[in-house]
Order: C-alpha cells, then sequence, then structure tokens
C-alpha cells in the first residue's frame, strides 16, 4: 500500500493521474518530482530534496548539468536522427572518443541498458561460432545469481527473482548459473568446452550493492582467459565513475573482453548505451545483422561526447571515491540497532535494515522523504545510497545527518 498520509492535494492528483492511466509495474514513493540541478530535486511544492538514487546511476554528472544540457539543446536544433542509413556528422567523433578513453577497437552504439546486454549476447555466440569454433546452437553463457541486466525475455531468461521472470515464459536457454562471488564455482562451470562468455556485473547493484571479494574480478577474468571465453562486464550501473574510478574494473586492472556502458553516458538526458570490444570480437557482425533506429543518433552522440567530457574534466571518479570513503565513515558512526551493515564503492552504496517489520525500510525511505532525502528500498531491506558524483563533504554531513535522525522511526 502506498502511503498517502504525508502527500497533499497537489501530489495527490498526480500521483492519482499515473494510478488511472498508466501501467502498474512501479511502486514509487509518494513524491512528484518537477525541477532537478546538481544533487538536488523539487517536488511539485517547492519542496527540496537531496537525490540518493541519481535515476539509478543515470544522473551521475547531476541533474540538468548546464554542459550536457546546452549540448543537448544546440544539437536538438541542428540535428537529431538520421537512422543509420547515412552517414551523420558526429557519430564518428563519438566512436573515437569513447573507444580511445577506454582501450577498444570499436563501439556499438544502442540506447537503453537492456539493448546493450541483448548486444553482447548476440556478439558472444557470433564470436562463439565464428572465432572460437564451438558447435552451432550450443554456446553457453555463464551469468550470476541475483543479477539484473534488465527486462527483456532473453535477459530475464537468466534472472534468478522471481518476481522478474513470474508467467512470462516460455525463456531463452542458453545461459548457466553460479554463484556470484564464488570463483570455485566460476572455474567448474568453466570447464566445458561451449562456455562462450562469462556476464557479470562487478558490484551487483540491483542485488543491493553485493561487493565481490577483493581479486574477484581479477581472478574472474584469469580464468576466463585460460579458458578462452569472454568476459563481459555490465558496467551500466557501475561504471562511468560510480564506484571512484572510470569503470569498477579499474579497481583490479581488468580490461573485460566486451564492455557495455549505459546511463550516465547521457548525464540523465535520454537513453544511450554503448558496447565495446575488440576487431576480432565486433567485426563477426556484419551490415544488416544488427542494429537501431536511434542508435548512434546525432543527438545521443552529441550528448554522450559532452556527458564523458564532463565526467573527466570535473573529476568525478575521484570525487566519488572520496566521498564514498566519507559517507561510510560518517554511516558507520551512527549508533541504531537497526543498521545491520553498510556497503559499497565510490558513491555505490546501500544500507541493510535490520527489523522485525517487513516493511521497515521502506517506512524509512518515506521518513528520508520527509526530511528531504529521496532513497528508495531495493528486496525488502536494502537501501541503496547513491546520489550523484558532485556531492561536497559538507553535503554528504547533512545527509547523514538526515540519516540518523529519520532513523529513530524505526525504535
Ligand atoms: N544492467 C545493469 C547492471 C543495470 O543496473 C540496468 C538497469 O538498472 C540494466 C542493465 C538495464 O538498463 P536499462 O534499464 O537502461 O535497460
Amino acid at each position: 500500500m502506498i502511503q498517502t498520509g504525508i502527500t497533499n492535494d497537489l501530489t495527490q492528483q498526480y500521483i492519482s493521474l499515473e494510478d488511472r492511466y498508466g501501467a502498474h509495474n512501479y511502486h514509487p514513493l509518494p513524491v512528484v518530482l518537477q525541477r532537478g540541478e546538481g544533487v538536488y530535486v523539487w517536488d511539485v511544492n517547492g519542496k527540496r530534496y537531496y537525490d540518493f538514487l541519481s535515476g539509478y546511476s543515470a544522473v551521475n554528472q547531476g541533474h540538468c548539468h548546464p554542459r550536457i544540457i546546452n549540448a543537448l539543446i544546440k544539437q536538438a536544433q541542428q540535428l537529431t536522427l538520421t537512422s543509420r542509413a547515412f552517414y551523420n556528422d558526429l557519430l564518428g567523433e563519438f566512436e573515437k572518443l569513447i573507444t580511445s578513453l577506454f582501450g577498444y577497437d570499436k563501439v556499438l552504439p544502442m540506447n537503453t541498458g537492456v539493448e546493450a546486454v541483448e548486444t553482447a549476447i548476440k556478439l558472444c555466440r557470433r564470436w562463439a561460432y565464428e572465432v572460437k569454433g564451438i558447435a552451432p546452437g550450443k554456446a553457453k553463457i555463464i551469468v550470476c545469481n541475483g543479477n539484473f541486466h534488465g527486462r527483456t525475455t532473453t535477459v530475464i531468461s537468466f534472472s534468478t527473482d522471481e518476481a522478474s521472470k513470474r508467467n512470462f515464459g516460455p525463456f531463452t536457454p542458453g545461459f548457466e548459473l553460479i554463484s556470484y562471488d564464488d570463483l570455485e564455482a566460476l572455474t567448474k562451470a568453466l570447464d566445458d568446452n561451449n562456455v562462450a562468455g562469462f556476464l557479470v556485473e562487478p558490484i551487483q547493484g540491483e542485488a543491493g550493492v553485493r561487493v565481490p571479494q577483493k581479486g574477484y574480478l581479477a581472478k574472474a577474468k584469469m580464468l576466463c582467459e585460460e579458458k578462452k571465453v569472454l568476459f563481459i562486464a555490465d558496467e551500466i550501473q557501475t561504471g562511468l565513475a560510480r564506484t571512484g574510478k572510470m569503470l569498477c574494473c579499474d579497481h583490479e586492472e581488468v580490461k573485460p573482453d566486451i564492455l557495455l556502458l549505459g546511463k550516465a553516458l547521457s548525464g540523465g538526458t535520454m537513453p544511450v548505451s554503448a558496447v565495446l570490444a575488440s576487431d576480432e570480437i565486433m567485426l563477426t557482425i556484419l551490415p544488416g545483422e544488427h542494429g537501431s533506429t536511434y542508435g548512434g543518433n546525432p543527438l545521443a552522440c552529441r550528448v554522450g561526447i559532452e556527458s564523458l567530457k564532463v565526467l573527466v574534466d570535473e573529476n568525478m571518479a575521484s570525487n566519488s571515491e572520496e566521498m564514498g570513503i566519507l559517507l561510510r565513515t560518517e554511516l558507520r558512526r551512527i549508533n541504531s540497532i537497526h543498521i545491520e551493515t553498510i556497503r559499497g564503492k565510490g558513491l555505490l552504496n546501500a544500507i541493510i535494515i535490520k527489523h522485525a517489520e517487513k516493511e521497515a525500510a521502506w517506512q524509512l525511505c518515506l521518513e528520508l522523504m520527509k526530511n528531504g532525502l529521496l532513497a528508495k528500498p531495493t528486496h525488502g531491506d536494502k537501501i541503496r545510497l547513491a546520489p550523484p558524483l558532485l556531492i561536497t563533504a559538507e553535503q554528504i554531513f547533512e545527509c547523514v545527518k538526515i540519516i540518523e535522525d529519520s532513523l529513530k522511526i524505526l525504535n
């Protein structure tokens, strides 16, 4: 049940409108947002909040970053979509920037994150048959329990979240689940010549910011290399400075064979995603064999270029690293029996709530909202704390105070 006790008539009007005419596939907090700037958003009543979700990490650069918005407006007045039937004057520039920034031969631009995942699956299978030499139809991709890679039918085929799958079958075969952060399980699963790829989130974001043990990614990459299996990193949530480095894999100096980016690639303005790989992998797809009407459109490219440059020019990775350490340190000072764990990397963090009441985390989020901070529970008891990356130390102190005060509601 949505709590409406703290909403007023205006808020309720917007909520009722969505409830009446929109599909019920989300369960939002009862706040109606109207404006955003940097780390803040404002609701329709003019109340200001810290945004600790950042559009599921799409708004790393902060809401309505002036450079990104200016780039968007200027390009929107000039040319937005050509389709890939023709060349445009920005795609090459975007491709050159993103491949050189991350050290890849080629990029394939898409729109949403899940489209990047789908593209990676297709590329991995192509490579399996045409380069590795797996027999037709036999290629397998290893995935992890607790994964979240998006919502298409193929991608939910290997989800372990019952709510994501219920009555959506039949599902796509060719995936093998192992437990996350388990090198022994990976070693065992790799002992099969039909394995083509290992698709993994460097930190499981949706699962509640599950950070694997130190060395997991580096060792997993090594094991994959030994078996000629592609290491596919889904950095759609963890990438682009969110965890304190440009890529989460950078913490262990791992270079994925296929790298997936999305979300903050447009600073929260439009869906822009990308798949990066070597020529050996990427050139297995020929003209007409994969694509998307909007993928690589000039507006997306212009916004993508500016979004990447803002992250670099404003040192957002190092601020994320520093502010993340400060946030976790300050949160750990809070004396509350209701905090089970605080975990995270950079500014991708979570608190795990311990309480007899099942709805405790939701109640806490309502109280946080009342006190001017927006966050949302995931899987019941986990609350992700992921503000935009330009947050300052002073703001972190203020936010921790809000969290500390709000926790009292659980007593
Ligand atoms: N992969 C990861 C790790 C994600 O966190 C998400 C979205 O939360 C996706 C893929 C899917 O992205 P999108 O919602 O843009 O399709």
